[in-house]
């Protein structure tokens, strides 16, 4: 069992923390706000009241936090993760950050001797809470090989990809593909409800066939209820699209689709609903076609 430091203990971090804890590990936590370091220590969790106190000895240090600016502040920052970390330890980075903000952090935490992994994930704050999370893994293969059995308390796919910034770039793949998806769902529903059709029997025929998908299952119903508590929240997603845009344009490829459903994503959170889960995608596209 490993001794390790939790840091960032949000949506996603909060369960996964707990589950590290649920497997037999000795998991130390801190967050900004400190209600989620009680909620851990209620888990069977140790409370740390700073990033050096989370670090202090640990093995394992896990950081899941919202954006590439914050991993460079808790990681490389003068009193972040590398400044405390113990020599061989390893710093498994689960939160959604730009690739090369990714093979910077590997590279610096390679001169303290620290083995870095980028592993964001996938599975939302369900898979999270049920540790069936699917995770992409880029980093050298003996700290992957070294970073599998505590992985395995959070996740059900994990799957190295690559090396330093690898997991990233496959991330913010599936954040394409989810963004896209969300808004054909949209799209398909505001069709269905013009249209008088009863929704829940045709999102019901729609997930048995070809049209059917992760996405349908898991956000179908709340769309057509209109429940949009996160979740993920479309701020994070509007993140994840610059990611993907900066990594397009990186690679000298155009993605038209998701430069559409980026553009789409941008005009919710410039209209207020940056809080909402992103599949309030729907209310974006229920406007356009001026409907309610
Ligand atoms: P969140 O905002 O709920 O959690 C982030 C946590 O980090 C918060 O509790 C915040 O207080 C804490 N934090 C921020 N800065 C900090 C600092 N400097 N020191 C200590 N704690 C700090 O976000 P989330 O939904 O858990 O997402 C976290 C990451 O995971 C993001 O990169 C997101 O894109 C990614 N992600 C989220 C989901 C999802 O469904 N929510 C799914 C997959 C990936």
């Amino acid at each position: 069992m490993s001794k390790i430091g939790f840091i960032g203990l949000g949506i996603m971090g909060g369960p996964m923390a707990a589950n590290l804890v649920a497997a037999g590990h000795e998991v130390a936590g801190y967050n900004r706000s400190r209600a989620k370091v009680d909620q851990l220590v209620a888990d069977g969790g140790t409370a740390a009241s700073s990033v050096a106190e989370a670090v202090a000895g640990a093995e394992v240090v896990f950081t899941m936090l919202p954006d590439s600016p914050d991993v460079e502040a808790v990681v490389l920052g003068e009193d972040g993760v590398l400044a405390h970390a113990q020599r061989g330890a390893l710093l498994v980075d689960c939160s959604t950050i730009r690739p090369d903000t990714a093979r910077r952090v590997a590279e610096a935490a390679a001169q303290r001797e620290v083995r870095a992994l980028d592993a964001p994930v996938s599975g939302g704050e369900p898979k999270a809470i049920d540790g069936t999370l699917s995770i992409m893994v880029g980093g050298a293969a003996d700290a992957f090989a070294a970073a599998e059995d505590v992985l395995g308390a959070v996740g059900a796919t994990i799957v190295h990809v690559g090396p330093a910034g690898a997991g990233q770039t496959v991330k913010a793949a599936n954040q394409l593909i989810v963004a896209g998806n969300i808004g054909l769902l949209a799209e398909a529903l505001v069709f269905l409800e013009a249209h008088g059709v009863d929704t829940e029997a045709g999102l019901d025929v729609l997930g048995g066939g070809l049209a059917g998908s992760s996405v349908l299952n898991a956000k179908g119903a709340k769309m057509r209820d209109r429940e949009f508590g996160p979740g993920f929240r479309l701020e994070l997603h509007h993140k994840d699209m610059g990611i993907v845009q900066a990594a397009a344009r990186e690679a000298g490829l155009t993605a038209p689709l998701g430069t559409l459903v980026a553009q789409l994503v941008a005009a919710s959170v410039a209209q207020g609903d940056g809080a909402l889960d992103h599949s309030a995608l729907l209310k974006q596209i229920t406007q356009l076609n001026g409907r309610s």
